[in-house]
């Protein structure tokens, strides 16, 4: 396994929209070892969740991890639906935007539809922090940041969010 390198903000493959993966890609070697690099870069980068197009390879798909006892979920070619129209603030952070936080409103449900790393259809709920996971990821599938969402007045550097807290109420508690 090889830890990817990850692209920052301002590198134009983090706002393509990336190529669904076609169905005989499943069963390659060569697709399954870009899943465990994806997974392992995450680790190691100590992200919750990671997207193809953030380690320079354009294909719709992410993995996240919620809880250590849960495992990794890998997400392939994911339909995401609004359950609600309820939305939260939440803060968030992303590898390819190092080093800040900001409060982004999202829904806090939402329906998944996607296969998973093997092909197998999964379709599931993912309410709160899972969908907010959720969502982020999948954003950057279409080429979107969780900071062309955040609430400008929200953006902080970590260092500074860790010292003032958050400049506007997250209002959901997370991070
Ligand atoms: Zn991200």
């Amino acid at each position: 396994m090889s830890i990817l390198k990850v692209a920052h903000m301002g590198h134009p493959i983090l706002r393509e929209v990336a190529v669904p993966v076609p169905p005989e890609r499943f069963a390659s070697a060569e697709f399954q070892r870009f899943c465990d690099d994806l997974l392992e870069s995450m680790y190691e980068l100590d992200g919750a969740g990671l997207a193809a197009p953030q380690v320079h390879v354009s294909e719709r798909v992410v993995v996240f991890e919620l809880e250590e006892e849960d495992g990794p979920m890998f997400l392939v070619n994911p339909v995401i639906t609004p359950l609600t129209e309820e939305t939260a603030g939440g803060y968030e952070g992303c590898l390819s935007v190092p080093g800040m936080r900001g409060r982004v409103e999202r829904v806090t449900a939402v329906r998944v539809e996607c296969r998973d790393r093997h092909g197998k259809v999964l379709s599931f709920e993912a309410h709160g922090w899972a969908a907010r996971v959720v969502q982020h990821e999948c954003d950057h599938l279409d080429g979107v940041l969780y900071i062309d969402r955040a609430d400008p007045k929200s953006l902080a550097f970590l260092p500074e969010f860790r010292r003032y807290g958050p400049l506007v109420p997250s209002g959901d508690g997370e991070e």
